[in-house]
Parts: structure tokens; sequence; C-alpha cells
């Protein structure tokens, strides 16, 4: 097991793994990082053969703000899993390669791990917090938790990960991405978009008493189930719709370079800051 910064892991019931983002000083912004170390976890406990349920949990008051771009992210830092490459190429190659490796990459390989997997979410899930908490198959939150994705004020559709419609339904999907507001835990509830809603206290207990009742049940059996709900969504065309909006979000970006010289429009962080 690596020496990890960023995140911690524990087995707090039998056959549970449970991953926590530890960064709570910076509200659990993933950089690069961050998401390398989460990756390493999710293989650990993909592996072993004694865990049936992983848990992603998150320390502090805020699951996650979403990606920390305060410094520009750097691939010397992780081990890419997947087979992009060129990551430092110039015009839109490189950048692109990157987001297909640490963001859609990431999280459409955390979606088919062949066990169950559960979020259990508190506080502000922001733009790409939502990209660790779509790809688990089941999310507990507490009464306190928002979700948002605001970054259609970046001049870009949507976070990288776009599976908004199918996570959230289409008019709620537009709804985020128009209006950039954050919805409530019981929103959320109301349109299927988690599994339970529980008091703040009550968060850790709640998960892993699910978790526990699940890891009952044979891995096989399990696993079955989560490919047979997989696939039923790949067959709705999920996957294409992820790459399509992947396009759209690279001509955003590049649109963003022609004509402000940035991935993102600058007006965006001053639109949000003036709704929060
Ligand atoms: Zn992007």
């Amino acid at each position: 097991m690596s020496e990890w910064t960023r995140i911690r892991y524990d087995r707090p019931a039998e056959r549970v793994a449970r991953i926590t983002l530890a960064r709570p000083e910076a509200a659990n912004a993933q950089d690069y990082l961050m998401l390398s170390e989460l990756n390493e976890a999710f293989d650990e406990a993909s592996r072993d053969d004694n865990i049936r349920v992983i848990v992603l949990a998150a320390d502090g008051n805020h699951f996650s703000s979403g990606h920390d771009l305060r410094d520009d992210p750097d691939m010397a830092d992780v081990e890419p899993v997947g087979t992009q490459c060129h990551f430092e190429a110039e015009g839109a190659e490189g950048y692109m390669a990157r987001e297909a490796e640490m963001y859609v990459g990431l999280c459409w390989r955390w979606r088919n791990i062949p066990k169950p997997t559960i979020a259990s979410v508190q506080g502000k899930v922001i733009a790409g917090g939502l990209m660790l908490v779509w790809p688990m198959d089941m999310i507990v939150c507490s009464d306190d938790a928002t979700f948002s994705d605001p970054v259609v004020a970046f001049g870009v559709n949507g976070h990288e990960y776009f599976v908004h419609p199918y996570e959230a339904g289409q008019r709620l999907a537009k709804d985020m991405l128009f209006t950039g507001r954050s919805i409530s835990a019981s929103e959320a509830l109301q349109h299927g978009m988690v599994n339970r809603v529980v008091a703040r206290e009550q968060l850790e207990s709640e998960t892993l008493a699910l978790a526990s009742h699940i890891a009952k049940r044979p891995m096989f059996g399990l696993t079955l189930a989560k490919q047979s709900v997989n696939n039923s969504m790949d067959a709705m065309g999920m996957y294409t719709s992820i790459q399509s909006a992947f396009g759209l979000h690279h001509v955003g970006h590049n649109h963003n370079r022609l004509v402000h010289g940035s991935l993102v429009d600058p007006e965006g962080v001053h639109v949000i800051r003036s709704e929060a």
C-alpha cells in the first residue's frame, strides 16, 4: 500500500472497505494526486477477496468542493491507468488527454468496479464533487447535503463526467446546469438522485449499516446485479452520451481559449460568487 496523503483507507465493518477523502482544510478539493490515490484505493478494495462493499466518505464539513485548479495540475504527480497519451501536447490534444485520463476515465473505471459502492455524503458537493458521488452505486447523504454543477458560468456544458440526465432526470439536469443552483438533499431524494437522507450525526452509522446489510449477500450475486443495472444504463446510451458531451466540453474549453485566452470564461467566477 502506498503512503497516501490525500485519503485514508480502513475496514470499519466485516467485508466493508472505506475510503475517506482526507483534505478537509481544502473542503476536499481534488488535485490529480488525490484522484490518483483514490484510484489506488479503489483498486486495493476491488482486489481484496475479503471485501464485498466499498464506502466512499469524506472528512470535514463538506464532501468535496470539486477540482483543485489553483495550481496547474501536473501529470508528473501521477501514474496514468488508462491508455491516454501526449498529456503535454499543444493545442487541444494535451488537455483533452489529461481530462480523458484523470476525469472521465477514472470516473468510468470506478463506476464499473464489480462490487457495490456507496457514497456517504455531507455538506457541499460542487461540480467535480459530483464526479465522485455519481459513479457510486448508492448514495446516502445527510440532510445538510447540497449538490450543484455551476460550471456553465465558465462557458462549458457541465463537469466532465456528463451523466446529469441519467442521474437527475432531464428536467432537473437542465435546471441545475442552466441556473447553477444547489439542490437540497430532500430535492435530490424526490428526484431519485440519492437513496437515503439521514441526520448528519447518523450518516456514518446508517452508511455502515447499509454496507453491512449488502455485504451479507454473495459477492457474485452482487456483481451480477450491479452489472445488469449498469448494462441497462449502457443500453440507454450512457457511455455514448458521456463521450458525446466530453467532445462538446472541449469545444467549450477551446472556444474559451480562442476568445478569452484561458480554458474557462474568466467572468464565470464572478457570476458564481455573486450568487453564492
Ligand atoms: Zn474540463
